[in-house]
Order: C-alpha cells, then structure tokens, then sequence
C-alpha cells in the first residue's frame, strides 16, 4: 500500500484544484519558507479525521478554508482526497485502490467520502486501524511529534507500540464487547425484578 495522490481544493492555501502524484518510493516536497509544504501533510491529516485545529495549526475548523488573498476572494469549502494502492490488499476492502475524501462548508456542514460513497468518520477511522496511517497513527511525524513522543507518558506511547503490533482493532472490540455485555447485565437485572414482581 502506498499513497498515490492527493487532490486539495480550497484547503489553506490552495485555493486552485491541484493533484499531487507520487510513485512507489521516496518523494521529497521543497519550497521556500511559508509556501504550503506542511500544508501537504495537514491535508492528508484533515482527510484521515483530524478534529482538532490545533493539530492542524489553526484556531477553528474553518481555518482550513482558503481565506482568502488580496488578488483572490476566500472559498466557500475546502476539499480534499487522498487515493491509496491497496493492490496488496493491507487495507480490508476488495478494491485496487482507496479513496478517502472530505469537504467542509464554512456553514460547518461536512461530509466524508470513502471511494465515492458517503460514510461516517467510523468507517474510515475502522479501515486504518492497525495500519499506522489513520489520524493516531505514526504515518505522519509532526514537527516536535518525536520530542512529544519521547518524553510523553508511557500509556501514550505504548498506543503507538499497539498500533505497530496492529492490535488497537481487537482492543477496540474488546471495550465495545465489554460495554454489551455490561448492557445485558443490566437488562436480565430488570428481567429478574419483573419477574419476581410477577411471582
Ligand atoms: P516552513 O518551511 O516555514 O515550515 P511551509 O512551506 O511548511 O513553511 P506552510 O506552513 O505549509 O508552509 O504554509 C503556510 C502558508 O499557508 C502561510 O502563507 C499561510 O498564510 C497559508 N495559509 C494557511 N492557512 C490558510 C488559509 N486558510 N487560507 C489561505 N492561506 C493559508
């Protein structure tokens, strides 16, 4: 699996629709100071799920939107997709390749698009788990994430161990089990009383 492309349209300081495309290997993103690179990978961030501005380096969410330069009026939405190679299958779906895609309104309205269709934020946070690349995981190293990484708590640190070993599914599952077992418990509780009220 690999990442094909990414497409952005009115996400932060692209304004124009542009496509990225990258090739099996090693692709290195230059430019001037202040000319978008990091931009790159808060698109890639935003698309995974990302719901905190700061992490995304803004004070909202609509701070994604292209605001706007004095040559170009703001954009009404900002749009991104990334498209991935799953022709080795590491991602659960029978398709060659995967595409994940996000828009947002300045009304705050959203939606998220999995290969076209619309889906939940659970989806696709379900179809990266275990795979590093989903918005917790390792694929993309911040600016200081490594600092953070080394001097955080060890319970942090041992979710991103988790997510290597690809066990953060099975521990997801086990709490949602867990939380239905606890809901039965309650309900053969409240069987037993109204049977008891019976008798
Ligand atoms: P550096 O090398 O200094 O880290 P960079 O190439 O990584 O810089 P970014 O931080 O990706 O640059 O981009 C910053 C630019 O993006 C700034 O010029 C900022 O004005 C612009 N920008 C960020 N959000 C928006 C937005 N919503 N609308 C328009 N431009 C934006």
């Amino acid at each position: 699996m690999y990442l094909k492309s990414i497409e952005v349209q009115g996400f932060k300081s692209f304004a124009n629709k542009i496509k990225f495309e990258f090739h099996n290997g090693i692709t290195g993103i230059v430019g001037p100071n202040g000319s978008g690179k990091s931009n790159v990978a808060d698109a890639v961030r935003w698309v995974l799920g990302e719901q905190s501005a700061k992490q995304l380096r803004g004070s909202n969410m609509q701070d994604v939107i292209f605001s706007g330069t004095e040559v170009r009026k703001p954009q009404s939405y900002a749009y991104v997709a990334i498209t991935l190679d799953n022709s080795d299958r590491q991602l659960n779906v029978d398709y060659e390749e995967v595409t994940v895609s996000r828009r947002v309104y300045r009304s705050g309205e959203s939606e998220y698009l999995l290969n076209g269709a619309a889906c939940r934020l659970r989806d696709i946070n379900e179809l990266f788990y275990d795979t590093g690349i989903g918005k917790e995981g390792y694929s993309i190293i911040g600016q200081g994430q490594i600092d953070k990484i080394l001097s955080g708590k060890p319970e942090d640190r041992r979710e991103l161990f988790d997510e290597a070993a690809g066990i953060v599914k099975f521990k997801r599952r086990k709490v949602m089990t867990l939380k239905k077992l606890e809901d039965e418990q309650a309900n053969l509780v409240r069987v037993s009383d109204i049977l008891f009220e019976l008798e």
